[in-house]
């Protein structure tokens, strides 16, 4: 039981005010005090003493457990713990001390409680940091370009790939509207639609920056109906669908390139069959044109089948000394006949000197009869064509040239014509060739001769293909070039 300070005081004054009367009633005469037997005075003065000195005493005890019990909850409060009160002299506040340790208990159960559910809630602030960063980096890390935005139509999130596509920084972006940041106004609008009316993925193709994206939108959605976010993927499917033009492009003009002169093989030999031609003249110019076609044929299969095992890097290249006048006088005699028929004159000037190479000899003979037989297809009747070579000084390198007098290649045309299946828009006209004539020639003088070629030509005035080599080339250099491309294809 714990009395207030008042209630003390009140009881000390009391006992006090006893003690006073027993001595008045033992120290006085009077009638009063004389009356009352002198026990009476003797006990209310005992009483009187010993009720202060309990009171006294019952004070001093209640302050010191007080005191106690102020210290340890100061002591709790400066360590931030919750503990129970312990007072030695617990009975003048055993009741206050067992409440205050049942109200203690309880706060420290709360405070647990509380401190688990913290623990719990960082480490949910934790596992959602860290799906976060994994969304980031894959989104970053993707080789398509993405772009999340929220369903307002703000921007979230952006790659590498979809930033430099559409020229943003997303730092300064992110969540601006996403119409601010992209000003294709076809995306917008799909975007726009998807927020309100897809709940599946759509994807689409589109052109952007001159190449093609296949774009899909998908709508995320939370708890079935909330609309969360939108992410848009673009998908670049550019060389894809060259690949796939290239490889249509091919077949047709493959198909197309075996076609026609097989046709026209087919269709004399017929005439000849059924004996419709009676002169021997007639036949021998009809053999002519056979042969002619078939050579076209096995041309356009050996330069396709050169160019497939360089690429591929299976062609078997043997360089060999050669004598590079006997060389050029050999092809300059296969494509004779072509120039006789055409009644265009052949000049080789190559025989000036000697000049000793080393060169894969087939190689070097499909080069420059690639390069002969296009001088004749592309000059009319009637023109030149001449065929020349030198050596250099120190002789380490050799030119050949092919020069004609036909319809020249525009200057916009001059590169591509090295292209496989190019053709320019003259030599289409003028004459049926396959576009892999020059591809090879090109292949073969700079990967497996390490030479350089070179092309002069005036519009209307003819052409001059200059083909510039080691006379002894770094063989094995160019091999290894071949094998590297190969590889890379
Ligand atoms: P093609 O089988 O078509 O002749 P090429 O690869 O040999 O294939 O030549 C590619 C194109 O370059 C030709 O279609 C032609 O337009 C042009 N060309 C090549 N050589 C000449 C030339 N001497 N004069 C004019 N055009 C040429």
């Amino acid at each position: 039981m714990i009395l207030t300070n008042k209630t003390h005081i009140t009881l000390l004054v009391l006992y006090g005010m006893i003690g006073f009367l027993a001595i008045w009633g033992l120290a006085s005469h009077s009638e009063v005090a004389s009356g009352l037997p002198l026990a009476f005075w003797m006990v209310l003065g005992t009483v009187g003493a010993a009720g202060a000195m309990l009171e006294i005493l019952l004070h001093i005890r209640t302050r010191e457990a007080l005191n106690q019990m102020k210290k340890q909850i100061q002591k709790m409060s400066e360590i931030a713990e919750v503990g129970l009160v312990m007072v030695e002299e617990q009975w003048p506040v055993e009741g206050l001390a067992g409440m205050l340790n049942e109200y203690l208990t309880l706060i420290r159960k709360k405070m647990n409680d509380l401190s688990r559910e913290r623990k719990e809630l960082n480490l949910l602030v934790q596992v959602a940091d860290a799906e976060k960063h994994n969304t980031e980096a894959i989104v970053a890390s993707s080789s398509d370009a993405v772009i999340v935005i929220d369903a307002f139509g703000e921007l979230t999130l952006a790659n590498r790939l979809a930033q430099e596509l559409f020229g943003f920084k997303l730092p300064d972006s992110k969540n601006r509207p996403i119409e601010q940041i992209i000003s294709e106004s076809r995306l917008q609008a799909m975007l726009d639609t998807a927020q309100w009316k897809y709940r599946e993925p759509v994807t689409f193709e589109y052109e952007l920056k001159a190449r093609t994206y296949v774009v899909t939108i998908s709508p995320v959605y939370i708890q079935s109906d909330e609309l969360w976010a939108l992410t848009m993927i673009l998908h670049d499917v550019t060389q894809e669908r060259q690949l796939a033009q290239l490889k249509n492009d091919f077949v047709n003009h493959v198909s197309h390139e075996l076609r026609t002169p097989l046709s026209s093989i087919k269709a004399y030999i017929e005439l000849l069959v059924d004996g419709d031609i009676k002169t021997a003249e007639g036949r021998t110019d009809f053999y002519k044109i056979i042969q002619s076609e078939a050579d076209r044929l096995d041309r356009f299969i050996e330069n396709m089948l050169n160019l497939n095992r360089i690429e591929s890097g299976l062609m078997s290249v043997e360089f060999a000394k050669l004598n590079l006048k006997d060389e050029l006088r050999q092809a300059a005699a296969l494509v004779e006949y072509l120039a006789r028929e055409k009644s265009i004159i052949l000049e080789n000037n190559s025989f000036a000197e000697e000049i000793s190479i080393h060169a894969d000899r087939d190689l070097l003979r499909q080069v420059v009869l690639n390069l002969l037989s296009n001088a004749i297809k592309y000059t009319n009747p009637g023109g030149k064509v001449r065929l020349d070579a030198g050596v250099s000084e120190d002789r380490e390198s050799y030119w050949i040239s092919v020069e004609d007098t036909g319809i020249g290649i525009a200057a916009d045309e001059r590169d591509k014509i090295f292209e496989k299946f190019y053709r320019s828009s003259g030599g289409r006209s003028l004459s049926g060739g396959t576009g892999l004539g020059l591809a090879l020639v090109k292949k073969v003088v700079e990967q497996i001769h390490g030479g350089t070629i070179e092309v002069q030509s005036d519009s209307g005035r003819g052409s001059k293909f200059i083909l510039h080599l080691l006379v002894k080339p770094a063989e094995s250099s160019s091999r290894s070039e071949i094998e590297q491309e190969a590889i890379a294809l």
